[in-house]
């Protein structure tokens, strides 16, 4: 066992809360990540062209494609801007479902695109991957289907058969971006990564990947697309040029994170473990949550969102924010174990107290 397993006396502050909001990752950087990062500073008055390379065909392997085949982006946030805008024309429509992130809807607004939102169950917010294909197929004009899987911030995950199944099956004026940043925290054996479409030569596939997430270096802004050597072509006329985007420290340290198994592994590990401590006490309280494949869990509440956010700031934790239309349902990033621990024993406390 681990020593974060153990009874510990963690002691959050208002000026070093648990920080729940964000879905950041509280292990931090793979140690040799972190050496890493730090010894490029040194040579971070050069351009870390030299280096590169190396990066890119560490991650292209990693999904059986070729170097062409990924373009990089400062975070996948703006490789979902630029995908948007590669493909942005008057007559094009976003497709999403009602509660998703909200970057594909913003990009789409800042672009003028016309947005069709598909509705979302208020039960658990599931939705149907047939509507979406019936919006795309109501409309005249292309589409951009923008899947987040698992999605954010309900944490679930749509079939991969379907998707699949979908994208075989799609008009070539339709293009999915499928955005995976959680991709690697899944536990459900039928999921699968869409990656596989493009190394079966799907030309309208676009894969956002992140270093945010299960790498931990959300401050160090690296991310990239999958998709066919074309396609990115197509959106690398609307990010800088490849060799210009990411910082010398976010090269060497994605580097070595892709080179460190053990921490992935650690990652996804410890992600399992918080998640259990958590769900185990959202059970004693009796509020319901979604199944969760993601290192966030979305679930009810029994007092107004503002309300709880209150309480729990004032024991120095911070949870996520409205998602509306899901009033009465909290997004709970996961911290380490023992920052669960914590949190749950202030739910605990709370409840004894009849606070929430
Ligand atoms: N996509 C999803 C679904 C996210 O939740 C986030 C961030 O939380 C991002 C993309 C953006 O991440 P980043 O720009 O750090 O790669």
């Amino acid at each position: 066992k681990e020593s974060t397993s153990e009874a510990t006396v963690l002691t959050p502050s208002s000026q070093s809360p648990v920080r729940l909001n964000y879905n950041e990752n509280a292990l931090g950087m793979a140690p040799s990540a972190q050496r890493a990062a730090s010894s490029s500073i040194a040579h971070s008055n050069r351009y870390p062209f030299a280096h590169l390379g190396k990066l890119q065909s560490l991650v292209a392997e990693h999904h059986k494609v070729s170097g062409d085949s990924i373009l990089f982006t400062p975070g996948s946030s703006d490789a979902i801007r630029a995908s948007i805008l590669a493909h942005a024309t008057p007559e094009t429509q976003l497709v999403i479902p009602e509660l998703t992130y909200g970057d594909g809807a913003l990009y789409a607004g800042f672009y003028d695109l016309v947005i069709h939102k598909v509705p979302s169950s208020r039960e658990d917010w599931s939705f149907k991957l047939e509507d979406m294909q019936q919006a795309v197929r109501n409309h005249a004009g292309p589409s951009i289907v923008y899947l987040v899987n698992p999605n954010n911030p309900t944490s679930t995950i749509v079939s991969s058969d379907a998707l699949e199944a979908w994208v075989k099956n799609s008009r070539t004026d339709t293009l999915f971006i499928i955005d995976e940043a959680y991709g690697e925290f899944v536990n459900d054996e039928t999921y699968r990564s869409a990656d596989r479409l493009i190394v079966n030569g799907a030309g309208n596939v676009l894969v956002l990947k992140t270093f945010s997430k299960i790498h931990a270096m959300a401050g160090l802004r690296v991310g990239y697309a999958v998709g066919s050597a074309e396609r990115l072509e197509r959106v690398s006329h609307y990010v800088e040029e490849d060799s210009m985007t990411l910082s010398y420290p976010g090269v060497m340290a994605a580097t070595a994170s892709m080179q460190s198994p053990d921490f992935l592994a650690h990652s996804k590990h410890s992600n399992d473990e918080s998640r259990a401590i958590y769900t185990a006490a959202l059970d004693d309280l009796g509020w319901n949550y979604l199944p969760g494949q993601t290192n966030f869990v979305f679930h009810r509440i029994s007092k107004p969102l503002k309300e709880f956010q209150a309480s729990m700031k004032a024991h120095h934790i911070l949870i996520g924010r409205a998602f509306p239309p899901a009033d009465g349902w909290c997004r709970m990033s996961l911290g380490t174990p023992e920052e669960m621990r914590y949190v749950v024993a202030v739910l605990r406390e709370m409840k004894a107290k009849g606070a929430v």
